[in-house]
């Protein structure tokens, strides 16, 4: 039994609507994903523009080219746009109008004086352009995913080297006017390439989906969500295991007679506090630190790299700075303060949760002695800023 060109076609165009309907579905399940949306639509055109095109493989008349390729030229730039709005996150409505617009204007005014031959080598050669750009979209992609994303580009640039190959085809024939749908070698190859890759590339964008609402579900179970600080279980997960030499400080902080700003500006006043602290907490966090919220109103920065003395000056900085923001709340000013445990790294390495508890008990030492003020949990360093004594 042999297959014609048009049953393939209808195949490609079955297999296309398949992924459509497939990536609409997801993009329903998680509607933020919005690339999801804008590759169905392409695809959608697409379709409609292999249905127009079998009409045309079947009865040659002008019109039906020119609605193909009005329909592709639309499609194919949408998926390129996809491809874009994965990586960076947002469609580029203007360059998507500006190619499609571009790959219109070369491949259908030929169409229109008679040299068919001339439009399907810029109809194929605008599609290649395009299904290039798209594989580079992913390729840059790539470090997010790295499998599926090379795939996907993989698959991206066969489908492309499948039409430059029709391109070539024409242009070795040398025929500007043919009549009909070109028929070679090279279509019936790209044909079979289209299907195969539709499918792959279906396939591999739904792995990619899967893999990026992973990651969120991984990244949300770290993340505290009133501040977007690290949490606990992050913390743990990152420095529970190894040993902390001397370049390596871990700081508590806790912030002072919360509960009371709780009791008068409601539990909101007191997330609007956490929040800016955070914000502070953050701003003071170099490369390679981590700042986290343990819970509640207690937070930890752990330093790296850090010079022996630096510890407790970036905590008394961070103290200094909070005690001096005012924080509006309900048209009334309010200061807070914040009391720190400060366990510099000692030259005998010590585990996290050790340096840990060394910085808690410098914190209920600094409570103790009166709040808003940092506590040293060795004996080995000069406290800078007048308001901090040491503890064992
Ligand atoms: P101290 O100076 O000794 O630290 O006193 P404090 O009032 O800050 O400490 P305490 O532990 O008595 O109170 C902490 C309060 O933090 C109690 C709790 O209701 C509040 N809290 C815990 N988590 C949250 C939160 O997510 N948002 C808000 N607004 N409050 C919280
Ligand atoms: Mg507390
Ligand atoms: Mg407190």
């Amino acid at each position: 039994m042999t297959l014609d060109y048009n049953s393939l076609l209808m195949a490609l165009a079955v297999s296309a609507t398949c992924l459509a309907v497939t990536l609409l579905g997801s993009w329903f399940a998680r509607r933020s994903e919005t690339f999801l949306l804008s590759c169905t639509l392409g695809l959608v055109l697409i379709v409609s523009g292999i249905v127009a095109y079998g009409l045309y493989v079947d009865n040659p008349v002008v019109a039906f080219a020119v609605v193909s390729f009005v329909l592709f030229h639309a499609g194919f730039p949408i998926v390129w746009g996809a491809g874009y709005q994965f990586r960076a996150g947002r469609l580029p409505r203007v360059a998507v109008v500006a190619c499609a617009l571009a790959a219109m204007l070369v491949s259908i005014p030929p169409l229109l004086i008679g040299y068919d031959g001339l439009a399907f080598i810029a109809d194929n050669a605008a599609i290649a352009a395009m299904l290039v750009s798209t594989a580079y979209q992913y390729w840059r992609a790539r470090s997010e995913a790295p499998a599926p994303l090379t795939g996907i580009t993989a698959l991206y640039c066969l489908t492309a080297i499948s039409f430059v190959l029709c391109a070539a085809v024409l242009i070795a024939d040398g025929k500007m006017v043919l009549g009909v749908a070109p028929s070679n070698w090279a279509e019936d190859l790209s044909l079979a390439i289209c299907i195969a890759s539709m499918t792959g590339i279906g396939a591999l964008s739904l792995a990619l989906h899967q893999w990026r609402l992973a990651a969120r579900h991984r990244l949300d179970a770290m993340t505290d969500p009133l501040t977007g600080l690290v949490n606990r279980r992050a913390l743990f997960d990152r420095y529970g295991q190894g040993l902390m030499g001397p370049a390596t400080a871990v700081l508590i902080f806790d912030l002072d007679h919360f509960k009371s700003i709780n009791d008068t500006f409601g539990h909101a006043g007191g997330d609007r506090v956490l929040k800016v602290f955070a914000a502070e907490l953050a701003a003071n966090c170099r490369t390679g630190d981590t700042a986290a919220r343990l819970g509640g109103e207690e937070f930890a920065l752990v330093l790296k790299e850090i010079m022996p003395g630096r510890a407790e000056m970036v905590a008394e900085r961070i103290r200094k700075a909070f005690a001096g923001r005012e924080i509006y709340l309900d048209d009334e000013t309010l200061a807070c303060t914040v009391s720190v445990g400060v366990a510099p790294g000692r030259s005998t390495p010590m585990d996290f949760d050790a340096m840990l508890s060394a910085a808690d008990k410098a914190l209920y030492a600094a409570k103790r002695a009166g709040r808003n003020r940092i506590e040293l949990a060795s004996h080995l360093h000069a406290v800078p800023a007048g308001a901090a004594r040491t503890c064992s």
